[in-house]
């Protein structure tokens, strides 16, 4: 048995705390050599680098972009995965990002 191959997705959705209906926002992969989300710019943007003050991309942080509720929880990007890896290790395949504080 190889762990290193196991595939984990966790889905990341958003009920505004049970607000509205769940919806799915993208998919994370945990694979062990590949992580990563789609749907990009889409319902998040990736941090990057050269993100202009005042824009909604962070230079170090994952921002969301809920469609339903408008809200724009931000995390930065190490604490993100390592959320995401407690969640998969909970059993948890989904995690809502209105829990963001
Ligand atoms: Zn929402």
């Amino acid at each position: 048995m190889d762990e290193e191959e196991e595939r984990v997705f966790v889905a990341i959705t958003c009920t505004d705390r049970g607000q509205h209906r769940r919806i799915r926002l993208t998919t994370a992969r945990l694979h062990a050599s590949d992580r990563g989300m789609g749907y990009a710019l889409e319902h998040f943007a990736p941090p990057m680098r050269d993100a202009k003050p005042g824009s909604f991309i962070g230079r170090d942080s994952y921002v969301f972009i809920c469609p339903r509720c408008g809200r724009t929880p931000q995390i930065k990007a190490n604490k993100w995965w390592s959320l995401l890896e407690a969640v998969s290790a909970a059993g948890q395949g989904e995690f809502d990002i209105s829990l963001l504080p």
